[in-house]
C-alpha cells in the first residue's frame, strides 16, 4: 500500500516562498501589512440606525431618531500637518479613510468616489452614467490629514442655485423657474496645498523714458523715446497654501470661480464627516500635481520680477527661481455637483459647499445679446449717417468724427458682452 497523500493546508497568512529544493514547497508567513487600524462604522447607539454629518448642525445625526454624536475633531486650519518633499514623510503619511467605506468606480468616465459601506448610490457624481461598479475601498490610498466639514446643506444649495439662476440680463428668464435641479451630490474633492519660499533672479532690458526735441519742416516738435539698459535685480516671495485640484473630473474653470476657501477653518481628518457624504479619490498623484503648483508659483514670481523692474518697458526679461522649504499637504474640500434640463440640455453647476458661492454653465437667450449690440452700435452709427448727409456743413464734420468714435466704443463693448455670453454657456 502506497503512502496516501495527506492533503495539507498551509495555515493563513502563509504563502508559498522560494524553495532551494527541487519539488519541496516551502510556505512562510506572509509579511505583514501595514497594521490594519480599527475601522468605524456610523451607528447610533440610541436606535442602531445609520448616522451621517449633518451639514447645518455641524455634527453626526440620526435620521430616524434625530439623535446627535460629538465629532471630537480639532480645528488646525492653516496649521494642519504639512510634510516636506521627503521619502519618509510620504510613509509617515497614514493610508485609507479610517472607516468602513466602498468605492464607486464609473465605467463611463473613470471617476472614483469612496461611499459609506451601505450606500444606496449608483449613479455618477461627475457625469450621470449609471454604469457605477461598488468595490471595497483601496486600504492603502493616502489619507488627507484635514477636511473642511460641509456648512452649506442641500436646501440652501437649492435656493442658491435659484437665486444664481435668475441672475444677469443675457439669460432666459424662464430659468427663474427652474426649482429642482436633476442631481445635487456632496462630494468631498481632493486637494493638494502648497507651501515654499521663492526666490527668482531677474536680468532685463528696461526702458526709460525721456522727451526728444527735434527739428523738421522748419520748426520744432517734441517726441517720447525709450532708452534701453541692462539692469538685474531679485525677489523673494513666501507662498502659502497655494491649492492644486486633485481631480481633473471637474472643471478647473468652475472651481476657480467657487473659491476661496475659508482655510482657517480646516479640521484634522475624522471619517465622521464623511458619514452620508461621497469623498473623490485623487486622480493627479502629488509629484504630478507640484508640477502644476511650481508652475504657477514661477508664474507669481515672474509678475513680482516684472514689478521689480519698476518699468512699464521691459524686454528680454531672463530669470532663474529657486524653491526652499517646499511642503505640502491632501486635504478635502465640501463641494456640490448639480446639473439641470432646460431646452433639452444639460447644464452642470457647482457649489462651494463652504461658502455657497456657486459656479455654472448657463444658457444664454442669444436673442437679448443680438439686439443690445444693436443698441449700442446704433448711437454711432446714426450720428455717422447724419453727419454724412450734412457733410457740407461744419456741423455734419463734427457729426461724422463723434459717429465715428461713438461706433469705435460701441464695437468694444460689443466684443465685450459676446465674449461674456459665450463664456457662460461653454466652459
Ligand atoms: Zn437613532
Ligand atoms: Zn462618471
Amino acid at each position: 500500500m502506497g503512502a496516501t497523500e495527506i492533503p495539507w493546508t498551509p495555515p493563513e497568512s502563509y504563502v508559498p516562498v522560494p524553495s532551494a529544493i527541487d519539488g519541496i514547497e516551502i510556505y512562510g508567513p506572509a509579511e505583514q501589512k501595514a497594521e490594519k487600524e480599527q475601522t468605524r462604522t456610523f451607528k447610533c447607539p440610541a436606535c442602531g440606525g445609520v448616522t451621517s454629518y449633518d451639514a447645518t448642525q455641524q455634527n453626526l445625526v440620526c435620521p430616524h431618531c434625530g439623535h446627535r454624536q460629538d465629532i471630537a475633531a480639532k480645528v488646525v486650519g492653516q496649521t494642519a500637518d504639512q510634510f516636506e518633499f521627503t521619502l519618509e514623510t510620504m510613509e509617515r503619511a497614514q493610508y485609507g479613510w479610517g472607516a468602513e467605506r466602498s468605492e464607486l468606480a464609473c465605467e463611463s468616465c473613470g471617476a472614483v468616489v469612496a461611499v459609506a459601506k451601505d450606500a444606496l448610490t449608483n449613479t455618477c457624481a461627475f457625469c450621470g452614467s449609471h454604469r457605477v461598479l461598488a468595490r471595497e475601498a483601496d486600504p492603502n490610498a493616502p489619507r488627507p490629514t484635514a477636511l473642511i466639514p460641509f456648512k452649506t446643506d442641500r436646501a440652501q444649495c437649492q435656493a442658491g442655485v435659484n437665486e444664481w439662476l435668475g441672475r444677469g440680463w443675457m439669460h432666459p428668464p424662464e430659468l427663474r423657474n427652474i426649482r429642482a435641479l436633476q442631481e445635487m451630490t456632496g462630494v468631498y474633492l481632493p486637494y493638494w496645498t502648497f507651501d515654499a519660499n521663492l526666490g527668482a533672479d531677474w536680468k532685463a532690458e528696461v526702458g526709460t523714458e525721456r522727451t526728444e526735441s527735434y527739428y523738421q519742416d522748419g520748426e520744432w516738435k517734441e517726441r517720447t523715446v525709450i532708452d534701453w539698459d541692462w539692469r538685474s535685480g531679485s525677489i523673494r516671495r513666501a507662498v502659502s497654501n497655494h491649492l492644486v485640484a486633485g481631480t481633473a473630473r471637474v472643471s478647473h474653470v468652475l472651481l476657480e470661480r467657487i473659491t476661496p476657501f475659508t482655510l482657517q477653518e480646516l479640521v484634522e481628518y475624522e471619517p465622521g464627516y464623511l458619514a452620508g457624504w461621497q469623498a473623490k479619490t485623487y486622480d493627479l498623484p502629488l509629484d504630478q500635481a507640484w508640477e502644476i503648483g511650481k508652475e504657477n508659483m514661477r508664474e507669481m514670481a515672474k509678475q513680482d520680477c516684472y514689478r521689480d523692474t519698476g518699468s512699464s518697458h521691459v524686454r528680454n526679461m531672463q530669470m532663474t527661481v529657486d524653491f526652499a522649504d517646499e511642503a505640502w499637504r491632501y486635504i478635502l474640500l465640501p463641494i456640490y455637483l448639480a446639473s439641470y434640463h432646460f431646452d433639452e440640455r444639460t447644464f452642470q453647476v457647482v457649489v462651494n459647499g463652504q461658502t455657497g458661492a456657486v459656479a455654472g454653465q448657463k444658457p444664454v437667450a442669444w436673442l437679448r445679446i443680438w439686439l443690445a449690440i444693436a443698441a449700442i452700435l446704433s448711437p454711432g452709427a446714426c450720428l455717422g449717417l447724419l453727419g454724412l448727409l450734412l457733410a457740407w456743413t461744419g456741423i455734419g464734420a463734427f457729426g461724422i468724427v463723434l459717429g465715428l468714435v461713438l461706433l469705435v466704443a460701441g464695437l468694444i463693448g460689443a466684443i465685450v458682452i459676446f465674449r461674456n455670453a459665450r463664456a457662460a454657456e461653454e466652459i
